[in-house]
């Protein structure tokens, strides 16, 4: 991003006064209450906010919001095979968390990548907050011609098989013709290139061995949840885990 040389950005630290925010922007809708949430924690200067990359957005307000606990998510771990009840485990945010889709200094604001079946090469870029914001202002006519889950999925696409598609419709169509196991392909490596933490932390069970991975619960609704459950003491109690 132009605005951030090497994509170093600065974060500050949540704050009660963030607490105050989102306890009265409850009522904004998920995508403007990330949007809004992200200019109070990032000085963006010149940068417009709609050119933000949307998953950075969440990632932002992930790591502030860890910071008021010192970087710490405490979670148990429960085994998905056996049950079995981990001790209290300490996870630094972002540090411990795999970084998915990173993109070097000289990404060229797209990633290319061909699809096994009909071989037609695909070129994506990561959605930003402007995008986001285009998307939720689809009208219902708009989602009657794609529907808005696709919308989301196919928007990315700057080029199939070397050229640019017209419209949405267009690349709605080829997305549709394609073979089952190259859209699951699209759908997996487009996830893989859009540059997010992984929420998964991977464990292996201390009693049968098994492999499972424990989602950290700290999403986009993650902020809202909390806040509707009562008062704002419980959004800071919560957050690291304990009750
Ligand atoms: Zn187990």
């Amino acid at each position: 991003m132009d605005y951030f040389p090497k994509g170093e950005i600065t974060i500050y630290p949540w704050d009660s006064k963030m607490d105050d925010w989102v306890v009265k922007n409850q009522g904004l809708a998920p995508n403007d209450f990330l949007v809004q949430a992200v200019q109070r924690i990032v000085p963006l200067g010149q940068c417009p906010v709609q050119k933000l990359v949307f998953s950075d957005v969440q990632t932002i307000l992930l790591v502030s919001r860890a910071m008021r606990n010192n970087s710490v998510y405490a979670h148990q771990a429960k085994c998905t095979a056996c049950g079995f009840i981990h001790p209290e485990d300490h996870i630094r945010i972002p540090d411990d968390m795999e970084m998915v889709g990173v993109k070097n200094d000289d990404f060229i604001g797209h990633d290319t990548f061909t699809l096994p079946d009909c071989k037609d090469e695909v070129s994506i870029r990561p959605l930003t907050v402007g995008d986001i914001q285009r998307l939720d202002q689809r009208t219902e006519i708009d989602n009657s011609t794609v529907r808005r889950e696709s919308a989301e999925l196919l928007w990315g696409i700057v080029a199939v098989g070397g050229g640019k598609p017209d419209s949405l419709e267009e690349v709605d169509r080829w997305y549709g013709a394609l073979s089952p196991s190259d859209q699951l392909y699209f759908n997996l490596v487009r996830r893989e290139l859009d540059p997010h933490l992984s929420p998964d932390i991977k464990y292996s069970c201390n009693k049968c061995k098994a492999e499972f991975s424990v989602p950290v619960q700290l999403d986009s609704e993650f902020f809202r949840q909390r806040v509707r459950k009562g008062p704002i003491r419980q959004v800071a109690q919560s957050v690291d885990g304990s009750d």
